[in-house]
């Protein structure tokens, strides 16, 4: 039998940035070392993961972008990449390098449409690798820690602590503990590279198929879906003007519990007319929607029995069909793959 593998995969980011000195720790270049030269830094790493499983690194560079700029052939290049790591029975594991800017949205699509058998770890740095704080090495390191302990599901890991895919966010564009689990709190912590789990599975979405993900990967691109956030003084503009230039699909960040200014609202159910999805989620940074959001002049929330199907994708695990249970940057992925796969 071949040697098993822990597989790191390089998509770029901070973490492989470089600035001109040391000192500099914004307005350097991400994306810049390949992620041979990362694992490099770390010089137990190796020693790491043969001592906890007997298993070697194998490190493929999928892209080397600035996470702000992912695009779809990045996502299908690395989600086809993470597929055959866990089809392939060699592969214990699989470990990310990634920017922190849209990490979440990443790792949600990675735990949504591949439902990963095995430990999928994302990790990342909020300083460049040439820094003097840089936090790269050591979360790689602690990353290695976590993909050798074998807990299925994608799991993000920075400064010390590992967050669940559905619940991660980024908090603050600078320090260096800039990732938070929307609620509850991380998975687990990493100490000298033991993992101290807290209980919490990752979620599983069964109405998820492998038909779903081959439909998926056959995409040249997804569907056109924008975010567009209700507060004081709002008006219809941005959705007026997004319906003229053709959107696909709208997700509303709302007040509150998903409640939308009354200037938006006749726009939304515009948009409804005219078969564009519309979904309700909250601009709030911690919660979920409760309950049905009706009433208070937002009949436009009112989803259609096939929209409520469709939602499947995040509510069926929660056994619950009354709203959208993520936050609106991954609501906005959902329905992406709900329109492109439904
Ligand atoms: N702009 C960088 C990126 O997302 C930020 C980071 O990695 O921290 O790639």
């Amino acid at each position: 039998m071949a040697q098993e593998k822990i597989v790191i995969l390089g998509t770029g980011g901070t973490i492989a940035g470089q600035a001109q000195n040391s000192t500099q720790g914004v307005g350097y270049k991400a994306g810049q070392i390949s992620v041979a030269g990362l694992l490099a830094a770390v010089p137990d790493l190796s020693q790491l993961a043969a001592g906890r499983t007997g298993a070697v690194l194998d490190a493929l560079q999928i892209a080397q972008i600035d996470s702000k700029d992912m695009d779809w052939p990045v996502w299908r290049s690395l989600l086809q990449a993470v597929k055959a790591g866990l089809e392939d029975t060699a592969t214990r594991a699989l470990v990310i390098t990634h920017g922190t800017d849209t990490l979440e949205e990443t790792a949600w699509l990675l735990q949504a449409v591949l439902q990963p058998t095995k430990a999928v770890v994302l990790t990342c740095a909020m300083r460049p690798a040439t820094s003097l704080q840089a936090d790269g090495p050591q979360n790689l390191r602690d990353a290695v820690a976590v993909a050798a302990g074998d807990v299925p599901g994608v799991w993000v890991v920075a400064a010390g602590e590992v967050h669940a895919a559905r619940e991660v966010l980024k908090v603050h564009p600078y320090r260096l503990n800039a990732l938070r689990s929307y609620e509850g709190g991380p998975c687990a912590y990493v100490e000298e590279s033991r993992v101290r789990w807290l209980g919490r599975a990752a979620v599983q979405y069964p109405g998820w198929t492998a038909a779903r993900l081959e439909q998926l990967l056959a995409c040249e691109e997804l569907p056109w879906v924008e975010i567009v956030q209700s507060g004081s003084l709002q008006s219809a503009r941005a959705v007026q003007a997004l319906l003229a230039a053709g959107v696909q699909g709208l997700v509303v960040a709302g007040t509150g519990n998903g409640t939308i200014h009354q200037a938006m609202e006749q726009a939304l159910l515009q948009a409804r007319a005219q078969g564009v999805s519309v979904w309700y989620s909250t601009r709030c940074l911690e919660g979920q929607l409760v309950g049905l959001p009706v009433g208070q002049g937002v009949p436009a929330v009112q989803a259609s029995s096939h929209e409520i199907a469709a939602h499947v994708i995040q509510v069926e695990a929660e056994g619950g069909l009354d709203a959208v249970l993520l936050p609106p940057s991954k609501a906005r992925i959902a329905m992406m793959l709900q329109l492109a796969c439904y």
